[in-house]
């Protein structure tokens, strides 16, 4: 074959296509990629509805608020705040999809890095990183969160409470379960 032959099957076939090759794809945007990985990001713990999951690890990190200095705040807070969590614990489903495990653990984390008191906050993902959410039932729920309460009395030096009387206290309501007229939607 003569050379001029050759160099037009090279150009051809290996050079112009491979200009082709590099003008549609054009120079990597960093920006762009790293928008890709986030959104990638959203979808890679198994197989829940990707709309009503908090993006991966997005729910942990480092405490937000600085320290609440007033102790009268502090305290009032934090019964509210007791009072919210072992009511949502009252009223987690008996049976929780796998959906619902990972809802409620991604909001004690998120807790965990928003609550308005810091210095407790910090004290909690110390807390979270020895004992993390229990959340297979209702009942797995509830005695994990008042063990939990128990370790920040104790630390408070405050009296432990009976954990084995905590569906007395926190009731569920679960009467209305039966005629529930909820409208969220069943994800898995
Ligand atoms: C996550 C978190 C971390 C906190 N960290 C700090 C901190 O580091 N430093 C600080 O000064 N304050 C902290 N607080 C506030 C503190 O725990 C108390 O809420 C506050 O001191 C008021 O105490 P209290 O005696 O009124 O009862 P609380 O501890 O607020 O309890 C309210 C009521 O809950 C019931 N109860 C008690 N123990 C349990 C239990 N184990 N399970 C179920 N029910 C129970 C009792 O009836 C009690 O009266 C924190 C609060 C929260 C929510």
């Amino acid at each position: 074959m003569k050379p001029i032959a050759v160099l037009s099957l090279i150009i051809c076939f290996v050079i112009f296509p491979s200009i082709l090759y590099l003008r549609t794809r054009g120079p990597v945007n960093p920006d762009k990629l790293q928008q890709q990985q986030q959104d990638m990001s959203r979808f890679d713990s198994g197989n829940l509805s990707s709309k009503f999951r908090v993006p991966s690890g997005k729910s942990r990190g480092p405490v937000i608020m600085p320290a609440l200095n007033n102790s009268t705040l502090k305290a009032e807070l934090g019964r509210s705040t007791w009072k919210l969590l072992h009511t949502i614990m009252a009223r987690f489903p008996e049976k929780p999809t796998e959906n619902e495990k990972e809802a409620l653990r991604s909001y004690v984390y998120l807790f965990s890095r928003l609550y308005p008191c810091g210095e407790c906050a910090t004290e909690f993902q110390k807390i979270l990183e020895k004992y993390p959410p229990q959340v297979s039932s209702r009942e797995a729920a509830s005695q994990w969160m008042c063990a939990i309460h128990n370790i920040v009395n104790k630390r408070l030096k405050k009296e432990q409470f009976d954990c084995g009387q905590i569906a007395d206290k926190y009731k569920c309501g679960c009467d209305d379960e039966k005629n529930s007229t909820t409208t969220s939607l069943n994800f898995p």
